[in-house]
């Protein structure tokens, strides 16, 4: 390999980010490799809190990370721009033009050079081809669509309130996603509360659908049972085996004959690659668009290309599309990358070690599970210390990042920025 190779990660998400930081420090620093980061948007946001900034109950300017400063800082490149194929035969990426809000060119389209390739792109949903879903449904996969969704929730509110009707919400999928979501929207009324509407408040009535028989299916039963009644208690309608078979512009048709009128209708549900994993030179991939890797994350096609996170698939031992997941196959790729560069020394198998899972439902209540001896089978916690365990996860991101110092800083500030600003996203 070259003197100074170039490695070029796709993605700044929870996996990409945490790799660009820890490569820049090694590789980057001692001048061994140039270490290039490409992400479609300028800034990170920890893709768990998602549902937060779509309700408003967190506000996203404090929550987002700037590619070019952690770059800056972390001895990395960074480029803006959305990868829109991979040229396998030349190693090269190549990146889509990138446009300022009127619409005109600021980058023309280009393409940048790899010696290893890392593809980080994340996952969306899944709507599985269901009629009406594409054009009638909001999604929140992304902070532009969480942003989208808050800005109608808050108008559609307004309306309902005006009209002094409740506004009706329909999410599909029970996942953790949609889960979260019901409760986030939920606690937002209640906040809103808090600042106008105190006489005749609005009202919300919320719907889940979940077409397998229990919400939060990758915990135990006892938390789908726990989650469902305090949903429940809060009076969200949790429906299960609830197949939608279409949507439309008023709500979702089921497959039991059934229609489920809804103003927002939100589609959480299932989990694919995004569709341009299809133009990456025929690297092999499953149903789902994910890249098919071996255990040392490797694609099973090109030796000098790595997929990790929610955009790989490892068929020997398929893992949940979840933080810990990405994260941990960032680690092990920045722990084992400098050899591979240095002299070719293969990255040895990733082996997952699962912490456990927490769900947070707003601050009704959460569950967390240990790891036992099967997956989520272990033991478990709930109440305050879950919530707080919740949270924690994002606080150890940020100091992750941003280092110690900077992390308890930026925690502080958050805080203090709580006292100042209102507790729920007004305009
Ligand atoms: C609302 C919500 C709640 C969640 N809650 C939890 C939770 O509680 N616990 C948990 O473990 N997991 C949770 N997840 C899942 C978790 O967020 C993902 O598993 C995790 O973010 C995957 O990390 P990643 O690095 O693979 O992808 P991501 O973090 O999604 O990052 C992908 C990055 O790639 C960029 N990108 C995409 N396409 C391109 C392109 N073509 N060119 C350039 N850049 C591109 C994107 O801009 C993004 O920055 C949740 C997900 C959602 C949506």
């Amino acid at each position: 390999m070259a003197t100074k190779s170039e490695i070029l990660i796709v993605g700044g998400g929870v996996a990409g980010l945490a790799l660009a930081t820890r490569l820049g420090e090694t590789l980057g620093k001692r001048g061994e490799a140039r270490i290039t980061l490409i992400d479609k948007s300028f800034s990170h946001v920890w893709k768990p809190m998602l549902h937060c900034f779509a309700a408003g109950t967190v506000q996203n300017e404090n929550n987002r990370i700037s590619f070019m400063s952690q770059a800056s800082r972390h001895y990395f490149d960074f480029w803006p721009g959305e990868v829109i194929a991979v040229d396998r035969q030349n190693r090269k990426a190549v990146l889509g033009p990138v446009r300022s809000s009127d619409g005109s060119v600021a980058l023309e389209e280009r393409t940048v050079e790899y010696d290893a390739l890392v593809l980080a792109i994340g996952s969306c949903a899944n709507d599985f081809g269901t009629p009406g879903v594409a054009e009638h449904c909001l999604f929140i996969d992304n902070l532009v669509e969480a942003n989208g969704f808050n800005e109608k929730f808050r108008l559609e509110l307004l309306k309902a309130f005006a009209a002094n009707k409740e506004l009706d919400i329909a999410i599909v999928g029970g996942g953790a996603t949609g889960t979260q979501l019901a409760a986030e929207l939920h606690k937002a009324l209640d906040l809103v509360r808090l600042y106008s509407f105190e006489r005749n408040p609005p009202r919300l009535k919320l719907t889940l659908l979940e077409a397998g028989a229990r919400i939060l299916p990758a915990f135990p039963e006892q938390v789908s049972e726990a989650a469902r009644r305090q949903l429940e208690h809060i009076n969200v309608e949790v429906r299960t085996s609830a197949q939608v078979s279409g949507a439309d512009a008023g709500g979702f048709m089921l497959k039991d004959g059934s229609y489920v009128p809804a103003t927002l209708r939100v589609w959480a549900a299932g989990v694919k690659a995004p569709s341009v994993t299809t133009r990456f030179g025929g690297l092999s991939l499953n149903r789902s668009g994910q890249v098919i890797v071996t255990p040392n994350l490797r694609s099973v096609d090109d030796e000098r290309i790595f997929a990790m996170g929610d955009c790989s698939f490892i068929s020997d031992e398929p893992l949940p599309p979840t933080a810990q997941v990405a994260r941990q196959q960032a680690h092990h790729l920045a722990r084992h990358l400098p050899a591979f560069i240095r002299n070719g020394t293969d990255v040895p198998q990733c082996v997952f070690r699962n912490k456990g899972a927490i769900v947070a439902l707003g601050d009704y209540n959460g569950w967390g599970t240990l790891p036992g001896g099967t997956v989520f089978g272990g033991g478990m916690f709930k109440g305050l210390s879950a919530r707080v365990g919740h949270l924690m996860l994002y606080r150890q991101h940020q100091v992750e990042l941003y280092g110690l110092y900077r992390g308890l800083l930026s925690c502080l500030a958050d805080w203090i920025d709580a006292l100042v600003q209102p507790s729920i996203r007004l305009d």
